[in-house]
């Protein structure tokens, strides 16, 4: 391996010295961030994050409450839970878990949500805010993404960025961020998805590559241009019957091939999953910085 490792956790660490300096700004003034998690039946992936959320929470002394709803709840109870969600108190980021069952409008839910509380960074407001360059709440991995290139002083200014995958939470939205003309943005972007002709052709074009994929290491090395800067965001799960669990999760990159052509790599694990949930904490606190002012 040639290439340096981007260490999510190190640099989830960094935002977290930041958020717990900022918590103890806000319990001087008598405020507690408050971040409420719903979660809608009982997928045991989506169990799993709710559960890391609020330990995390618990960890860097955040409010959390976690609302464990059964599976045939309706649309208008979940949307009646954000009503009551938006006007508490003690509540300044909301959080519903997805996937949510295929009879819950998901989009429709995001739009109930008050803005100054959608620490997801999902609601069209905060998406349009981000587009034209206004402080709003930015959504969670991307933002994570933005802080790891910024830890290891990476800047994205002037260079070709390649981001596969073009869903609404990390595809979209990283592209949307870069491009800006601000600090940490100012790169030339090209997003690629499964209709993209020549997926090779365009991703060796890539000085920084953002694969957002879910596709257990589609990325190889001969898709990857010498130095670049390589950003995985898949996160997979293969069959490994060494592994205690019987599994284990993997990237969209092939990390040991690509790390002799990268000069900078993320690791899945220990990449921008440890990132998405720091950003989430820190969501939280500038939602409540922004509503206790
Ligand atoms: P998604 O909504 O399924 O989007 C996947 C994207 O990849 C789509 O745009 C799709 O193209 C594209 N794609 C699929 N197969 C392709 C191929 N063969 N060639 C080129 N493009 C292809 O997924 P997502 O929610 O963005 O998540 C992507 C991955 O990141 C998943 O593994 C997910 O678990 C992971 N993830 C990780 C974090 C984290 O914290 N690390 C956070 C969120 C997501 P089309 O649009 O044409 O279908």
């Amino acid at each position: 391996m040639s290439a340096q490792l981007i260490d999510g956790k190190v640099v989830a660490e960094s935002v977290y010295e930041d958020v717990k300096r900022r918590i103890t700004q806000l319990a001087d003034r008598g405020v507690t961030p408050g971040l409420a998690a719903v979660l809608v039946g009982e997928d045991p992936a989506s169990a799993t994050y709710v559960r890391s959320k609020a330990k995390m929470c618990k960890k860097l002394g955040l409010y959390s409450d976690v609302i464990t709803l059964p599976v045939d709840t309706t649309h208008d109870e979940l949307v009646h839970l954000v009503h009551e969600l938006n006007k508490n108190p003690k509540i300044h980021g909301i959080l519903v878990q997805s996937p949510l069952p295929p009879h819950i409008d998901e989009p429709a839910i995001t739009l109930e949500i008050d803005p100054r509380k959608d620490v997801d960074g999902f609601h069209p407001h905060n998406v349009g805010l981000m587009l034209i360059g206004k402080p709003g709440l930015l959504p969670c991995t991307p933002y994570g993404i933005i802080k790891m290139l910024e830890y290891y002083k990476l800047d994205p200014a002037g260079k070709e960025v390649v981001v596969v995958g073009r869903s609404n939470i990390v595809g979209k939205p990283i592209a949307g961020m870069l491009v800006q003309k601000a600090d940490m943005a100012n790169a030339t972007v090209t997003i690629a998805h499964s209709r993209t002709k020549d997926l090779r052709e365009v991703t060796l074009r890539g000085d920084i590559l953002i694969a957002a994929i879910g596709r257990a290491g589609i990325i190889a090395a001969d898709m990857v241009k010498q130095g670049a800067i390589v950003i995985d965001v898949g996160i997979n799960r293969i069959d490994d019957p060494n592994a205690k669990k019987g599994y284990r999760i993997v990237g969209d990159v092939d990390f040991e091939a690509c790390s002799a052509v990268a000069s900078h790599i993320t690791p899945v694990p220990g990449g921008v999953g440890r990132m998405t949930i720091a950003m989430l904490m820190s969501n939280t606190v500038d939602a409540a910085e922004q509503i206790a002012s």
